[in-house]
């Protein structure tokens, strides 16, 4: 980890504190005409962008948000930057995962020393092991909207009302999405129901849904698989009829490639689950377990 730049970090701070607040991608305001209206927004920032959507379906256009971790990168290999020590400094709350994912924020509170309340959305939910991966289950994830209203609530309470409203019509959202997912998956025999993934993504998403994770490609961050794990995930692939390989876009396709091919079988090299992506179809949490589920059943026909 890169933190020891403490000096470097606050010139960098007093460059980039105007743009910071003002960088907000997405946005359809004017210039002029959002100037009024973002300094009285309540600027959220959230370490992973697959938090974003819970915190613009409860905050609405009474908040900013921007994450941490940019779009299409891992947060489990990610090393702050100075830009990210200024993006912390100038929140009104920060919002992580939790659950061990992003073991680099410690150090980037102590940096930044923000005044920020931090919000751990999966703190109350039974963890896997050491899986951090919670917000992959639906259900679970209105529990993050619930935490997010809280935190919004008690720093804007004459807004509490609103908060409460839109995270009602967000869990009806998320509702319906777990509906749409088991209409997916039904004609699918359980037999079929078999991944093997880039990494240990999708327990809880599985758990939800009566799918197994049969085999992970790279076990640890950043650690590619032995010889012996890599022939043992070809023949699971083998011996299962498993569809297809999935990698990952913030990941290298590489491991994913050699692996389909070794195995007979397609690779899909874009399967979401850590970070948004910018294509219209995969940029909200909503959309994206869309786009996923789709992928995934076409695998398992
Ligand atoms: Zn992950």
């Amino acid at each position: 980890m890169s933190l020891a730049f403490p000096a470097r970090a606050i010139a960098v701070l007093a460059l980039l504190s105007s743009a910071a607040c003002g960088g907000s991608a997405g946005t359809s305001h004017t210039a002029s005409s959002s100037t009024a209206a973002r300094s009285s927004r309540i600027a959220v920032v959230t370490t992973i962008s697959t938090l974003n959507s819970f915190v613009q379906g409860v905050g609405g256009n009474r908040v900013t948000v921007h994450s941490i971790v940019p779009v299409g990168s891992s947060p489990e290999t990610y090393e702050p930057t100075p830009q990210s020590v200024v993006l912390v400094a100038s929140a009104q709350i920060l919002v992580e995962n939790g659950a061990g994912l992003e073991t680099w924020m410690h150090g980037l509170m102590q940096n930044a020393r923000p005044s920020a309340p931090l919000v751990d959305c999966s703190q109350g939910l039974p963890r896997i092991g050491s899986n951090p991966h919670l917000w992959m289950d639906p259900v679970y994830a209105k529990h993050y909207v619930a935490r997010i209203e809280a935190a919004l609530a008690a720093v804007d309470p004459s807004h509490k009302a609103t908060y409460e409203r839109n995270a009602a019509a967000y869990d009806r959202r998320l509702d319906r999405l777990v509906v749409w997912i088991r209409a997916q998956l039904a004609p699918i025999p359980r037999s079929r129901r078999m991944l093997i993934v880039f990494h240990n993504a999708w327990q809880y998403y599985d758990n939800r849904f009566g799918i197994r994770t049969l085999g992970i490609i790279e076990t640890a961050p950043g650690q590619e698989p032995n010889p012996q794990d890599f022939g043992h995930t070809i023949d699971l692939a083998k011996r299962y009829h498993v569809g297809a390989i999935f990698g990952e876009p913030e990941y290298s396709p590489k491991l994913a490639i050699a692996l389909a091919h070794d195995a007979g079988i397609p690779v899909v090299e874009d399967l979401y689950d850590d970070s948004l992506g910018t294509n219209p179809q995969v940029d909200n949490y909503i959309s994206m377990l869309r786009y996923d589920t789709r992928e995934l059943v076409k695998s398992m026909r």
